[in-house]
């Protein structure tokens, strides 16, 4: 039988039919411990109780009307995103990349309300925005750019982390109008900037008029041990967009403005049939309420720190082993080659993680992961990372 899947991924091979919590189970009914969420998606597990209680009963009221009319369940949970951020206003969109659109058209008009004919919006290194030609182009990896040219223009890239250069662009483009950042990168590797990154760009946003915009995509939704990432500077941004956490794996995307950006897209100039619709807000506001009642951004930190120190013990002295970091469940351990195999060694193991920028080991596990599941994932993951570096040729 031939394959009508495009070959867009390299797939790993097994299918799952079905999960609890952080346990997964694949056709054969071999049990797997996720130690991944569907990247950053499943922050409370899957086959959460709630969330399945509020999906069943929305979808036996009204799936579906369009945004030509009003939608309670979309403003409700546009009321609990601002309150919980203190941002003005939302625009619905259904994925990621889909809500970067939506920040990116805001700076764009933004701009040129502001009599700027080509503005431009500063990206950095590194950096994962999306699939879309504009988020590709804001993209810093050339992975994910090549044979897609030509790209989108207006993008003015810098490294992560580093303020000053931010503070020279400044100086020299007239064009920019807003600075377009994840507090923290994921695919670029659970990069963390030092600790005053963000209030120096909210300080550089404000002395220039630019609009700090932040991709808070996989470090929203609790998953750094704040509800938002932001939270951790005691700043409001501009602009943010979430997504993956969001709805636990609804699809959906959310773009939320604050102050004069909350007011730049009018009637006509942005839309989504999708966006926003009852089925994706109801998923959104149950995800949000066990998040709240159930303090989770607080035990991500707490699960967090734990992981950390075990991963130290457990690696402790073991040569190849770069560094480990992490903030909250965004967690990476840094190896000094390419461990791309570490991925389906783990999954024979019954333990998914992921690798990404080649030479990270990524855990994003979900926010419900109990103590007794983190200590499991970091016993096999220990022996896998020191097997694989005892006995890789390549060194
Ligand atoms: C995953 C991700 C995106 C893209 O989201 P999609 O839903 O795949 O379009 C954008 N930005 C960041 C930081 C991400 O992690």
């Amino acid at each position: 039988m031939s394959d009508p899947i495009m070959s867009t991924y390299k797939r790993l091979p097994v299918h799952f039919k079905r999960g609890e919590g952080a346990w997964l189970w694949d056709t054969q009914d071999k049990r797997y411990l996720d130690a991944l969420s569907g990247i950053a998606v499943c922050g409370l597990g899957h086959a959460h109780p709630t969330v399945k209680a509020a999906l069943c009963q929305q979808a036996g009221e009204l799936i579906h009307t369009s945004n030509l009319y009003g939608i309670s369940r979309q403003e409700e949970l546009g009321a609990t995103l601002t309150r919980l951020s203190g941002m003005d206003k939302v625009f619905f969109a259904n994925s990621g990349a889909e809500a970067n659109e939506a920040a990116i058209k805001i700076a764009r008009l933004y701009g040129h309300n502001r009599d700027i004919d080509s503005p431009a919006i500063v990206v950095m290194e590194n950096s994962f925005h999306g699939r879309t030609l504009a988020t590709l182009s804001a993209t810093g990896s050339r992975k994910v750019q090549a044979g897609f040219e030509p790209l989108v223009s207006g993008f003015v890239r810098v490294p992560h982390g580093d303020a000053e250069s931010l503070r020279i662009v400044a100086q020299n483009n007239p064009n920019v109008v807003a600075v377009l950042v994840e507090p923290i990168q994921g695919e670029g590797g659970i990069n963390i900037p030092p600790d005053d990154y963000l209030n120096q760009l909210r300080d550089i946003c404000d002395a220039n008029e630019w609009l700090l915009m932040l991709d808070e995509i996989q470090t929203g939704m609790g998953r750094s041990g704040r509800m938002f990432a932001h939270q951790h500077n005691d700043i409001i941004p501009d602009v943010m967009t979430l997504a993956k956490g969001l709805a636990n794996g609804v699809p959906i995307g959310a773009c939320l403005a604050h102050g004069a950006a909350a007011e730049v897209l009018g009637a006509g100039t942005h839309g989504s049939t999708f966006g926003g619709n009852p089925l994706a807000c109801a998923a959104a506001s149950a995800v949000i309420d066990v998040l709240e009642s159930e303090q989770l951004a607080e035990r991500a930190e707490q699960l967090g720190s734990k992981i950390l120190a075990d991963l130290a013990d457990a690696l402790e002295g073991v040569a190849g082993v770069e560094e480990i970091r992490g903030c909250g469940l965004l967690i990476a351990i840094e190896l000094d080659r390419s461990c791309g195999e570490l991925v389906t060694t783990a999954l024979e193991q019954g333990l998914l993680i992921n690798v990404t920028a080649d030479t990270t080991v990524r855990l994003l596990p979900p926010l419900v992961m109990s103590d007794e599941q983190s200590d499991e994932m970091v016993n096999i993951l220990a022996e896998l990372i020191k097997q694989f570096l005892s006995t890789d040729q390549d060194q």
